[in-house]
Formats: structure tokens, C-alpha cells, sequence
């Protein structure tokens, strides 16, 4: 960074990071201030800051989209609908109105992290091919030019899946003594992992568990360390081989540390992901809800190419026949409210 750039980049930094966390998804009690948290923007500056000086577009890295929940009460099927292209149309559009702000623009790298855990929630490794191709053409179909898939398998190419997920564990990941002894310390990794238990609790709930709640219980607890264990070694080799990036998460994040929670929709439930969920529009707005509370709440599902696609809360006879597609500025006004 040079002094001469200095002065300019700094007001050009900071708007770009202002468009960033006017979508954070916050940790209750987390220390985050303000609608724009300003020590959350000043954390950032100089990885952003450090982009803009060089002249290069500014690259962000963000685990997430692994795969659809195995469970058919939250989701539509396998692979990616209406839930995942809403998101991927907001995360391209906010790089578009940061390439307003600084010219070479941003870009996204979506890591799926399908294949760093799928075992852990039952669900096939081909299940995950299917998802990451689809999301790929989906990228593709609509656009997005800004978004960009890295997964394990670009890592290990040619290897077995379990070899890759072994390879990263043994290179990167924490032991489970090393987390239990941080969630016994409360705080952001507690949340985290009451978060990741709740999710692998609905997850396999399914219609063909034929165990007692309590059994489950105990083993979503023990699922959900080896789900953040791999999370974790899958975080260490991203920012091994993306140092210059700006990390962002999907989950609440604690103020003014490594990486930024994003909210991907508007859902009053700072959990749900739309791999977790399905769309839903209602009054021209969509929003995200599990599958069964969409089916109960009366909404009616909907077919785009022939394929179901989201849920549509509408009176009857406005359009479901034809359903339009989605409109970005009526999610990123659902993603801002
Ligand atoms: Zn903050």
C-alpha cells in the first residue's frame, strides 16, 4: 500500500465494507454496535484496504452451500432450488454494488463444504457431487459472474472422498478435547455448537428413526463436534490457500474477529441456510422457512421447469401457474430488513 494511494482508498475501503456489514449476521451479545458496526469495520480495513491498493479485485471466501438437508420435512430434495439461487443472486448482487464503489470489483468463492462432512450427517457422497454440479450451473444460468465453487475435491483431485476427508482432518483439524474444552469456555463456540446440535437433531430426525429422542440427542452432541472439528480444518486449509481473502461465514460471528457472519435471506430464524429450508413468497417478498411449517402455514409448492422449485404463500389464483422468477430487488429487500 502506498502513502500517495493512502487517502483515497480509506473512504473507498471503508464504504465497501459498510455494503459487507449491512448484512452481518450478528451473535446475540456478541459486541457488535451500531447498524454499521464500526469496530467491526476497522477489523477488516486492511485486508480490504490491501486489495484496493494493488489494484486487484477484492476476494472474499466463504464456506458454505455443502448440500440439502437429508431431511424431506425441511427441504425439497437433493440438490438446489429456489432457496440456493436467491442467496447466490444476493451474494453476486453485493459484489456488483461494491464494483460500484471500487471498479475491479469483488468476488465470491463459495467452499462448499459438502464433502468435508457429509458422512457425519448421513447423507451420499454422490448426493453432494449432484448438489456442487448443480449449484455450478446454476452460477452459470444466472449469471453470477462474481461467484466462483471451490471444494475439497480441487484439493485431493483423484482421491477417494474418505481419503480426502481423512487428509484434511490429519493435516488441519483440532482434537475433540481442544473443542470440548472451548464450548466448556462459553461464549461464540458454545452458541456454535447448540447451533450445530439443533441443526443435526432436525437433520436426522427423519420419518425412518426408529431410536428413542434421548439416543439422538447424545449422538447430534457428539456429531456436532465432529462436524465443527472438520468445519475447522476446512477453515485452516481455506486460509492457508487464500491468505489475502476476506473470510465470511454464514454463521453469527462475535465482534471484530476473523470472519463475517452474513445473513443469506430474510428469515427470522438466524440459523436457517437455505440448504436447511425452502423459499417462500410471500406479498411479492420471499423469505425462508423449513418445509413443513410452509406446507402447515397453507403455502402451496411451486414448479419452475417442470421441477419443484419454492412455496408461494399467495391467495389463491394469483399466478402460481406461471410462477415469475425471482425478483433480486424484492429478496435484497428481504435480505436487508
Ligand atoms: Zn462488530
Amino acid at each position: 500500500m502506498s502513502d500517495v494511494a493512502a487517502p483515497d482508498i480509506d473512504p473507498a475501503a471503508v464504504d465497501v465494507l459498510r455494503e459487507v456489514l449491512s448484512h452481518q449476521r450478528r451473535l446475540r451479545d456478541g459486541g457488535c454496535a451500531g447498524e454499521v458496526c464500526p469496530r467491526c469495520v476497522s477489523h477488516h480495513l486492511e485486508a480490504v484496504r490491501g486489495a484496493m491498493a494493488s489494484g486487484r479485485r477484492i476476494e472474499f471466501v466463504l464456506p458454505a452451500f455443502p448440500t440439502k438437508s437429508p431431511n424431506p420435512a425441511k427441504v425439497l430434495g437433493p440438490l438446489p432450488d429456489l432457496a440456493e439461487e436467491l442467496a447466490l443472486r444476493f451474494l453476486n448482487g453485493l459484489c456488483e454494488r461494491i464494483a460500484e464503489v471500487y471498479p475491479p470489483g469483488a468476488a465470491i468463492l463459495i467452499c462448499s463444504d459438502g464433502r468435508v462432512f457429509n458422512d457425519l450427517l448421513g447423507v451420499a457422497d454422490e448426493d453432494v457431487t449432484g448438489y456442487v454440479r448443480a449449484l455450478d450451473r446454476m452460477i452459470t444460468r444466472i449469471g453470477a459472474t462474481h461467484l466462483e465453487q471451490f471444494t475439497l475435491d480441487e484439493v485431493h483431485r483423484g482421491a477417494g472422498h474418505e481419503d480426502m476427508r481423512a487428509m484434511l482432518s490429519a493435516g488441519h483439524a483440532p482434537t475433540l478435547e481442544e473443542l470440548r474444552e472451548e464450548v466448556r469456555g462459553g461464549g461464540a463456540p458454545l452458541a456454535m455448537y447448540r447451533g450445530i446440535t439443533r441443526f443435526m437433531l432436525e437433520d436426522l430426525s427423519t420419518p425412518d428413526y426408529t431410536g428413542t429422542r434421548s439416543a439422538l440427542q447424545r449422538r447430534c452432541r457428539e456429531l456436532a463436534y465432529r462436524v465443527i472439528q472438520r468445519s475447522r480444518a476446512w477453515g485452516h486449509l481455506l486460509d492457508e490457500l487464500f491468505p489475502d481473502a476476506v473470510r465470511l461465514s454464514i454463521h453469527p460471528q462475535p465482534c471484530a474477529t476473523d470472519k463475517i457472519g452474513m445473513l443469506l435471506a430474510d428469515t427470522p430464524d438466524a440459523w436457517l441456510t437455505p440448504w436447511h429450508s425452502v423459499a417462500v413468497r410471500s406479498g411479492g417478498r420471499f423469505t425462508l422457512m423449513k418445509r413443513a411449517d410452509a406446507e402447515q402455514a397453507g403455502a402451496r409448492l411451486a414448479y419452475v421447469a417442470g421441477r419443484p422449485s419454492f412455496y408461494a404463500m399467495e391467495p389463491a389464483g394469483t399466478g402460481l401457474a406461471t410462477p415469475a422468477p425471482a425478483r433480486r430487488e424484492s429478496f435484497e429487500d428481504a435480505a436487508c430488513a
